[in-house]
């Protein structure tokens, strides 16, 4: 059995990857320091082996790389609070830049060659092109997307120096969970807008926020592509699999191709969830582009990719099963 060692395996994306591993029959170590990754979901749920650990330990990861055969490894573990990525970037720097060069420095001590990296949009900034290709310039506005940015640019020099192959995907926004409702998005605090939606119509929250109700877009509110997440974690297993065949480093945005906008977003989980949801007009939040939409043709074209679930009502339905079970 091949095994692949996981960052982040007990968190919202890493979670959905490891699932999508396991059932293509691929063993599974976990690396999670449990910050914001759920020990429930990795030992009760997912089965996984667990080794809680932080990847800035790089004794832990020698010893890891050197008693495993790990073949390659997806890297989840980094912050991803964009608003906090401002106010404490130090934090986003050392882990996310600094912990993630210990992963690939004693990935390359070990001679382990494949990575496959979690990236994200938030490198593009402010779009110039909608929907944006992968190679739009990257110009990111938040320290978030600098921290990310600087890996993909760590990467290309790993791959020039030591011959380590990667391929990194840059989602636009994940969403929804598995559709067995094993798995799901719990975020603590959670700032991203469906589960916040939900929240509310769960009753745990009063409202949603709108931020901001004047932009340039046709309701007013942003617009963002949202991804299921099912669909990225299949993406990842195909990019795995493409470097496991001897492919070359590649980066593939992953996204729907639609945008819809937060009042869109609202009405499609009142009908999903047959709920009143009481919503709040508030201000724009610093950093937020208008609109922003990606395009995965390369991902479709050279990794066969067909996202299953791209239908809005369905990603917003798979969220609601799995907020349903975890909060009522
Ligand atoms: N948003 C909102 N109210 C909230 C949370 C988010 O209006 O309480 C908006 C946000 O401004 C953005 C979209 O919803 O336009 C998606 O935000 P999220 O934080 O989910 O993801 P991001 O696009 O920041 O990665």
């Amino acid at each position: 059995m091949t095994t692949i060692l996981v960052t982040g395996g007990a968190g919202y994306i890493g979670s959905h990857a490891v699932l999508a591993l396991q059932r293509r029959g691929y063993e599974v170590i976990v690396l999670d320091n449990l910050v914001y990754g759920h020990r429930d979901i990795a030992e009760k749920v997912l089965k996984v082996e667990l080794v809680v650990g932080d990847i800035s330990d790089r004794s832990l990861l020698d010893d890891l790389f050197a008693t495993r055969n790990i073949a390659a490894v997806m890297h989840f573990s980094a912050y991803a609070y964009v608003g906090e990525s401002v106010s404490d970037p130090a934090k986003y720097y050392r882990n996310n830049v600094v912990g993630t060069l210990t992963l690939l420095e004693a990935m390359a001590a070990a001679s382990v060659q494949k990575f496959v990296f979690s990236s994200t949009c938030a490198t593009y900034g402010m779009p110039e092109t909608i929907p944006i290709p992968e190679n739009h310039p990257q110009n990111p506005i938040n320290p978030y997307g600098a921290t990310k940015l600087m890996v993909e640019q760590i990467l290309k020099d790993f791959e020039a120096a030591y011959g380590l192959k990667s391929v990194s995907f840059r989602y636009f926004n994940a969403a929804g969970a598995d559709p067995t409702g094993l798995i799901g998005e719990d975020h603590h605090p959670e700032t991203h807008l469906i589960p916040l939606i939900l929240l509310a119509a769960l009753g745990k929250r009063d409202s949603i926020s709108i931020f901001g109700t004047d932009y340039p877009t046709r309701d007013g509110t942003c617009i963002r592509d949202y991804i299921h997440v099912t669909d990225i974690a299949q993406a990842h297993v195909l990019g795995l699999e493409y470097l496991l065949q001897g492919g070359e480093t590649e980066i593939f945005n992953l996204g729907n191709g639609n945008g819809f906008s937060v009042r869109e977003m609202i009405a499609t989980a009142q009908a999903v969830t047959g709920r009143e949801i009481p919503v709040a007009l508030g201000d724009r939040r610093p950093g937020d582009p208008p609109s922003l939409v990606g395009s995965s043709e390369k991902a479709r074209k050279s990794l066969g990719w067909h996202p299953q679930y791209s239908d809005l009502s369905q990603i917003v339905s798979h969220a609601w099963q799995w907020h349903q079970q975890r909060h009522e």
